[in-house]
């Protein structure tokens, strides 16, 4: 049996099923997942309709194209407009909508130059290729996206490639929750901590949600049996009384994260302020270049700025992502806003819990 077929195993499933129910023995569970993976894992797995009815499984802020603000939307297109720049992004991006609706692909179609690339590093072999034009990378992503940007400006600086540069807008996982959790109508009870990010920072930058907020915060997987795991152990410590962050995914992610990576971060970015969607403005929870870098640095070498926008009108990707509603709750889902004609940015990725909820629940 191969290792992630273990963890899909019906009868180690059902023994944890059990478990759960006899750490709630009859209390509810509200639970939020902070991983786009995740969302689509609890969905796919058909997970959500076998949990007990008194778990209340919440998607939070944890798919990067979903947390992407509107004002930074208005920042690639700015670019998108800019003679002698190549947009380079992931393909996600290219739908997300900004101001009035319009997106990258709209751009795109009217003849801006927006590439979709599989990796920072194929936005620098277009720059290697294009010497008469500036790229620009998009820098989205959390603690574990950033690295890889990180390794390419590396790789930008030793192989003397000019004509490169990255918009990061990178966000930290953990200030998110603690802005959650500040917020008075905050319903979260426990959070699934993301697996992938987790390998990065391992467990200490979460401790304060135990010995500050009370709340227990659990690093998963992503098989059936990792969730239900990390579910069981939620319960346990809500029954107990005894919150705690602790790692349930022991065979990727190590309690002390991954140092390298995390120097290499260090190495070109610093903590800043970042605009969340949904969230606003959260201290600290952003990565920009430090000043040394700026010439890699599209914001310092392109003199960009981040323009004060309106929200999307009636879309309340918001609400979503602080777990305030669930996506059937917002009037345009399945009627205006579907996956082939997206209001918002819930919809457009397929990590977003609106087009989670679009592709496997009943609506
Ligand atoms: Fe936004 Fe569409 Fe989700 Fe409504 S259904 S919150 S409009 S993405």
């Amino acid at each position: 049996m191969q290792l992630n077929t273990a963890f899909q195993d019906p009868q180690l499933c059902r023994g944890l099923l059990q478990r759960l129910e006899r750490a709630l023995d009859g209390r509810s569970m509200r639970f939020m997942e902070v991983c786009g993976t995740h969302t689509v894992a609890i969905f796919q797995s058909g997970l959500r309709s076998l949990l007990p009815a008194s778990v209340t499984h919440l998607s939070g802020p944890g798919c990067p194209v979903c947390v992407t603000h509107d004002a930074e939307v208005a920042a690639f297109l700015d670019l998108a407009g800019r003679d002698r720049v190549i947009v380079a992004t992931f393909g996600d991006l290219l739908r997300v909508p900004g101001p009035g609706g319009r997106s990258l692909k709209h751009a795109q179609a009217q003849g801006a130059r927006v590439e979709i690339v599989y990796s920072p590093l194929d936005a620098l072999s277009l720059a290697a290729a294009n010497p008469n034009d500036t790229v620009v990378f998009l820098g989205i992503g959390f603690e574990t996206t950033a690295p890889t940007v990180a390794a390419t400006l590396l790789t930008a600086r030793r192989r003397k490639i000019e004509n490169f540069c990255v918009l990061s807008l990178h966000k930290l996982v953990p200030p998110a929750l603690r802005a959650l959790l500040d917020d008075a109508s905050c319903a979260v009870e426990a959070f699934l901590l993301p697996g992938h990010v987790s390998t990065i920072l391992g467990l200490q930058p979460y401790g304060f949600l135990a010995s500050e907020y009370h709340v227990p915060g659990v690093v998963g997987g992503f098989e059936p049996a990792d969730i239900l795991l990390a579910l069981c152990l939620m319960a346990e410590q809500l029954r107990d009384k005894a919150p705690a962050v602790v790692n349930a995914y022991p065979r990727a992610v190590d309690d002390t994260g991954n140092p390298k990576a995390r120097a290499l971060l260090e190495q070109f970015f610093q903590p800043a302020d970042a605009l969340w969607r949904g969230l606003g403005r959260i201290p600290q929870s952003g990565l920009a270049l430090r000043p040394e870098y700026a010439d890699l640095d599209a914001m310092a070498r392109l003199d960009l700025r981040l323009p004060e926008v309106a929200s999307l009108p009636g879309c309340r990707c918001g609400d979503v992502l602080k777990g305030r509603i669930a996506p059937p709750a917002c009037p345009l889902f399945g009627k205006k806003c579907t996956p082939a004609t997206p209001v918002g940015p819930c919809m457009v990725s397929t990590e977003g819990s609106c087009a989670a909820y679009f592709k496997y629940s009943e609506h």
